[in-house]
C-alpha cells in the first residue's frame, strides 16, 4: 500500500516500523516543511494507529538529534547540539519532536515503543541520485567523474551496512517491551571523508580526480556512535567492515551502469 503517514491510516496491524523520511541532505532539503510534517505528523498518526491496535511501534530516529556534537563518541544519554534554525533543523527537530512524542505516548497511553538511532548506513539498492556520500562517490568513481569532496574533507563519519542495521532493528523489535531505547544503531569505525573518497576509488581502480566543493552550512564535523547499551540489551555488534560492505554496494551499482 503507497500511503503518506501525514495523513491518518487505518489499518489493522501488530508491528510498526515507522521509517517514513527522507534521509539524504539534498532530498530532506527540497521540502523542508513537508520533511518536518513527515516526522511530526507522521508519528501522530503512526502512534495513533499503534494506540487503536494496540501494536509494538518502532520509531528510526537518528544520529542527526545529536546534531554537530561536542561529545565524542555519541553515547544515549548525550543531549545533542543542534542547530533549530538551520538548513538541516527540519531533520534534525522533527526526528527530535518525533521521539518526544514516542516518549509521551509511552508516559500518557503505555505504548508498547521502540527507538533506535540509526547512524549513517549505505548498502545495495540505494538510489543512484540518494545524494550522500557513500553512493555519490561510488556512482562518480564508476562513471569516472570527479569526486565531490566537501569541505577540506577532515569531516567524519562512522558507515553502518545496511544488514547490520536490519537485525538490529529486528532485534530491537522482538526484545522485552520493558527496553524501549533511545538505543544507537551504527559502526564505530569511523573515517574522515577524504579517506572515504580514497578508498572508494582504490576499490573501484577509478580515474576519478578528487575535487573539493564547499562545505554545506551546519554540516557535523564527526560523528561515531557509542554501541555499548546495542551491546547489552541487544546482544548486537555490527558484523560487516567498511570495506566489505563498500564492495558489495559498488558490484551493486556496477551492474545498473
Ligand atoms: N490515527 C490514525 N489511525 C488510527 C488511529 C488514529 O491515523 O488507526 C490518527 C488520528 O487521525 C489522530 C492521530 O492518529 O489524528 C492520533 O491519534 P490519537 O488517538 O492519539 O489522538 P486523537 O484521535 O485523540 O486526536
Ligand atoms: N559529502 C561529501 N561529498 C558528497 C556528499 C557528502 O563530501 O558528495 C560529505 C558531507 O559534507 C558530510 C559527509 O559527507 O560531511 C556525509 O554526508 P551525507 O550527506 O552522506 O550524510 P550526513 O551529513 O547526513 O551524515
Amino acid at each position: 500500500m503507497r500511503h503518506d503517514v501525514t495523513f491518518p491510516l487505518y489499518v489493522e496491524v501488530d508491528e510498526i516500523y515507522n521509517l517514513a523520511c527522507p534521509a539524504s541532505p539534498i532530498h530532506y532539503q527540497y521540502d523542508p516543511v513537508q520533511t518536518t510534517k513527515t516526522s511530526v505528523h507522521g508519528a501522530i498518526n503512526m502512534l495513533g494507529l499503534a494506540k487503536r491496535c494496540k501494536a509494538k511501534i518502532l520509531q528510526a530516529s537518528t544520529s542527526e538529534v545529536y546534531g554537530d556534537p561536542d561529545v565524542h563518541p555519541q553515547h544515549e544519554s548525550y543531549w545533542g547540539r543542534v542547530n533549530p534554525i538551520g538548513i538541516r533543523s527540519c531533520y534534525d527537530e522533527g526526528k527530535r519532536c518525533a521521539e518526544t512524542l514516542f516518549f509521551d505516548y509511552h508516559r500518557q497511553h503505555q505504548l508498547r515503543i521502540k527507538v533506535v538511532r540509526i547512524f549513517n548506513t549505505y548498502g545495495p539498492r540505494m538510489h543512484p541520485d540518494d545524494g550522500r556520500v557513500v553512493s555519490n562517490f561510488i556512482m562518480q568513481a564508476l562513471q569516472g567523474k570527479d569526486i565531490t569532496l566537501y569541505g577540506d574533507g577532515e569531516q567524519t563519519r562512522s558507515f553502518c551496512y545496511v544488514d547490520d542495521l536490519l537485525e538490529a532493528m529486528i532485534r530491537m523489535m522482538d526484545g522485552p517491551d520493558s527496553f524501549i531505547g533511545p538505543v544507537n544503531i551504527g559502526n564505530a569505525s569511523e573515517f574522515s571523508m577524504r579517506e572515504l573518497a580514497q578508498e572508494v576509488v582504490a576499490l573501484t581502480g577509478s580515474k576519478s580526480k578528487i575535487v573539493h566543493l564547499p562545505m554545506p552550512a551546519d554540516d557535523p564535523r564527526q560523528r561515531k556512535p557509542d554501541l555499548t547499551l546495542a551491546r547489552q540489551m541487544l546482544d548486537w555488534s555490527p558484523t560487516i567492515a567498511l570495506r566489505d560492505g563498500l564492495q558489495k554496494t559498488i558490484s551493486y551499482f556496477a551492474q545498473l551502469a
